[in-house]
């Protein structure tokens, strides 16, 4: 399967953060991107992350006794769509966007491939 290569978004990109605990991944320390939960611990973890992980433990967590994969808690979906993040191309882009529209953004960024 394609798997599409996004940028990691550093949390001194978030313009509003205010709590640093529900946005971050534990594993890469960075803003979630395509969260996905654990059905055992509720923990979630980047989509990428987790995968990356269960390659080398299979049907482990990295916080719980093993990974059932869930969609994202409402919570935690409601947590990032509320951030407003600089472009990954910052500061040669100015542009600030909701975290829902920042992917598809930096997709099409003219900055993107040219720096
Ligand atoms: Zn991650
Ligand atoms: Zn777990
Ligand atoms: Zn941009």
């Amino acid at each position: 399967m394609e798997q599409k290569y996004n940028n990691p978004i550093d949390i001194e990109r978030v313009k509003n953060v205010d709590d640093y605990e529900i946005i971050i991944c534990s594993i890469c320390n960075k803003v979630y991107i395509h969260p996905v939960r654990c059905a055992n611990c509720d923990y979630h973890f980047c989509k990428n992350c987790i995968e990356n992980y269960l390659v080398y433990n299979p049907g482990k967590c990295p916080r719980c006794i093993f990974f059932v994969m869930k969609h994202p808690s409402p919570v935690q979906n409601k947590a990032l769509s509320r951030l407003e993040i600089h472009c990954f191309y910052y500061p040669n882009c100015t542009e600030i966007l909701q975290y829902d529209f920042l992917l598809k953004h930096e997709e099409k960024c003219i900055f993107n491939g040219i720096l």
